[in-house]
């Protein structure tokens, strides 16, 4: 199969909606797809209903979580794949986290409207369309008004981290966002564990220690990951009994990146799907890798 496990689409921060990102599917040659949008699962059932019948889909997420080392907190985010989505803590959980991108988001906005900057709270919530709240939606916004080319550049200046807009997520501590996917039957995946502000702290007594409370993987193949950090997480994985994953991180018109470009291989996703309990399994032509159910109703 040709898989990739990381994808967003206009549930979360991507620009498409699911038709769209259904061609892009189809025509990377994908095989097998996972919709992984942050911090909620809105866009499974459009997933499912839109799915050809030859790609396999792999329903996730990519929960906001975080952990402090010493006086620092340290934004880590967890791909969790085959969850039941219907499991009261980890649902109460990622409706918390949604809420608190919301106010986040119009905390983030207003800051900029108090200093004068041309966009408004109802612009970002119209082009949000009632998606989670993340800065890319703002850096739209911003790119609507000319302040920005792109919102690459909006990362870079208004919407950066150490500018004086930025607020910070309520993220949930990333042992427990473990423990609920776990409890939910899924497959916890820590995600591009070397890029921007987490490769500080993916060392390997991080990585063993998660992986003793239950991490199944690690995101390895991921655009922002060179040559030797693939190759450090590769031997990690290996050495901690960890499933290896590649996956595009695919934003659709926020990012530079494309449906594909990194992959995961047959025996990762059939690791993925043998660690989960099969309450939610993959839908389509991959199910047979397991006893995972055909239960498409979510
Ligand atoms: P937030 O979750 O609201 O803090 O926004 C961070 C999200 O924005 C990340 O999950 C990425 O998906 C996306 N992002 C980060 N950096 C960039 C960038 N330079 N250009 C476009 N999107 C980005
Ligand atoms: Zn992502």
């Amino acid at each position: 199969m040709t898989i990739d496990l990381h994808t967003h689409t206009r549930y979360s921060d991507g620009t498409d909606d699911i038709d769209s990102w259904i061609a892009g599917v189809v025509a990377a040659g994908l095989t097998a797809v996972a919709i992984t949008d942050h911090d909620t699962t809105a866009g499974w059932a459009a997933a499912a209903a839109a799915r050809p019948e030859h790609v396999t889909l792999v329903r996730g997420a990519e929960l906001s979580t975080h952990v402090v080392v010493g006086e620092r907190r340290c934004s880590i985010h967890l791909l969790a794949y085959l969850f039941d989505p219907a499991e009261p803590t980890l649902a109460a959980e990622m409706r918390r986290l949604r809420v608190d991108r919301a106010e986040r988001g119009m905390r983030m906005v207003q800051r900029m409207v108090d200093d004068g900057v041309p966009i408004s709270a109802q612009q970002v919530l119209n082009i949000a369309q009632g998606a989670p709240i993340g800065r890319p939606h703002i850096g739209r916004a911003l790119l609507a008004v000319g302040l920005v080319d792109s919102v690459n550049e909006a990362f870079g200046t208004y919407l950066s981290g150490r500018g004086p807009y930025y607020v910070a997520k309520g993220d949930t501590p990333l042992e427990a966002a473990i423990s609920l996917v776990r409890g939910a039957g899924g497959v916890p995946v820590l995600a591009h564990a070397r890029a921007r502000g987490a490769a500080s702290v993916t060392d390997e007594a991080f990585i063993a220690r998660y992986a003793a409370d239950g991490l199944a993987g690690i995101e390895v193949d991921h655009p922002d990951h060179s040559a030797a950090d693939r190759a450090a997480l590769r031997a990690l994985a290996v050495d901690h009994h960890l499933i290896a994953t590649g996956s595009s991180d695919y934003h659709g018109r926020n990012k530079s990146l494309t449906l594909g470009q990194e992959r995961t291989t047959d025996e990762a996703l059939a690791r993925i799907v043998a660690a989960s309990s099969g309450v939610i399994g993959l839908l389509g032509p991959g199910t047979s890798s397991n006893g995972g159910s055909h239960d498409d109703v979510h």
